[in-house]
């Protein structure tokens, strides 16, 4: 007997009936509101807490379900309703990833629940490694972090920017350098507990899309943060560096491209959600909307777009499920599949949302219908979480092992 299957089991599909409603009543009548306003939708994270939307277990327990596909699907039905809110209810997720992925388990222990804080009191956090000098090139990054032995302290300074809940966050994580020589091989990562002194927020972006999600500059001037917070620990850190002077080949750099491949088929998963979002109302609107005499989508030129925009959506959402449950089941992304599904997700979501827009008419470029926030939602899934340039870079190197730029 075949033990292959794409059903969603008993649990997943209860996950996503359940995201679902939420999304649809809660996050949908709010997407409007919010994306106008430029704020963090601070009442819906709310609401999702005490739901239990919001909360290190909800994101661990679909993080470790076996069939790998939980968070995909939490993440698609939760940006289906909004992608600005959605990502400002997960957006956390990137610090706690962050942490999960580099920190020893009593730093994930005393640090990914405060990330969270409580349905009383919810708080975020910000991941912080874009700077303006280092974007794609994550190797130029120039923040400092300087270790005080006589304290036992990291002293920080740099100014971040692009950060995601940067200066609102009550957990900072913060990528620098610790020897600017090695590049990206002598990078750490340190948490900045709440109501550090030095850390303050510079400018907040005003966007094209995802207006709901906070985005800022995030400036560290002396931040001094104790010696645990060094994620993975100071011994750690000192075997690595010293592998990378003695220029062997020590798993930090690939153990980081492993962390990104699992985590893009997440973002490629919030895409698809805006994608199947505009797609939608796009496939209703073909059918009520009457010109000539017949509804529009009797036209084969209307009716094609929303077959390939269908098609589209499917052939990403299978390259999601593919790289989560590579992820979950440990198998080796030798073709970068994570990469490969967040490009064609992020550029399904571009493509859809503009067709979307087509099939509306005059009616697509109005704020009266959602498809326009949509379409300015989704360009951010070709440029986050690695450009779409960066994620055809990745793959070309995987799959010819060679040093292409
Ligand atoms: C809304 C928003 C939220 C964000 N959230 C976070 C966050 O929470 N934390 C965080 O650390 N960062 C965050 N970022 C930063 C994001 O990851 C960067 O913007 C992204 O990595 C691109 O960097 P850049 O903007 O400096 O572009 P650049 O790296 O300057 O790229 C500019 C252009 O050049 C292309 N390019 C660059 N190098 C190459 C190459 N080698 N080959 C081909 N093309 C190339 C790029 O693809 C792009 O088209 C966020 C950004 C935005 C806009």
């Amino acid at each position: 007997m075949s033990t292959f299957s794409l059903d969603p089991g008993p649990d997943q599909t209860a996950v996503r009936d359940w995201l679902h409603g939420f999304a649809a009543d809660v996050i949908r009548p709010a997407a409007a509101e919010w994306d106008e306003r430029e704020e963090t939708p601070w009442p819906i994270i709310q609401e999702a807490a005490k739901l239990g939307i919001y909360s290190l277990d909800f994101y661990a327990q679909q993080f470790f379900d076996p069939s790998g596909v939980g968070i995909p699907i939490a993440m698609e039905e939760l940006f289906w309703g909004d992608a600005g809110i959605g990502l400002a209810i997960t957006g956390t997720t990137l610090a706690a990833v962050a942490v999960l992925a580099n920190g020893t388990d009593e730093q994930i222990g005393t640090w990914a629940p405060q990330m969270f804080g409580t349905p009383e009191d919810v708080k975020v956090a910000a991941f912080c490694s874009s700077e303006p000098d280092a974007g794609s090139d994550v190797s130029a990054l120039r923040t400092r972090a300087v270790y005080d032995q006589a304290k036992d302290e990291w002293v920080l300074n740099g100014t971040k920017t692009w950060a995601t809940n940067g200066g609102i966050a009550h957990v900072h994580v913060v990528v620098a350098t610790v020897d600017p020589e090695l590049g990206s091989r002598g990078q750490a990562s340190f948490v900045v507990p709440p109501g550090t002194e030095g850390l303050s927020q510079g400018q907040k972006f005003k966007k094209h899309g995802i207006r709901a999600s906070h985005t800022a500059e995030v400036v560290l001037d002396g931040v001094r943060v104790p010696g645990h917070c060094l994620l993975g620990g100071k011994e750690k850190l000192d075997a690595r560096l010293a592998r990378a002077r003695e220029g062997t080949k020590g798993g930090g750099k690939n153990a980081a491209m492993a962390t990104f491949e699992a985590s893009r088929p997440a973002v490629g998963a919030q895409a698809i959600g805006i994608a199947r979002a505009a797609y939608e109302v796009a496939l209703d609107y073909a059918r009520t909307r009457v010109q000539f005499g017949k509804p529009i989508i009797e036209n084969q030129g209307v009716a094609f777009q929303l077959a390939d925009m269908k098609t589209r959506i499917d052939a990403a959402r299978l390259l999601v499920w593919r790289a989560s449950w590579m992820a979950v089941n440990n198998r080796p992304f030798t073709s970068a599949e994570g990469s490969m599904s967040k490009l064609y997700a992020g550029e399904t979501a571009r493509f859809v949302t503009a067709q979307a827009m087509q099939i509306l008419g005059g009616n697509g470029f109005t704020r009266e219908y959602p498809v326009e926030r949509m379409h300015r939602d989704s360009a951010i899934y070709t440029v986050f979480e690695g450009t779409s340039e960066i994620q055809r870079l990745v793959i070309a190197r995987a799959i010819s092992g060679a040093p292409i730029r």
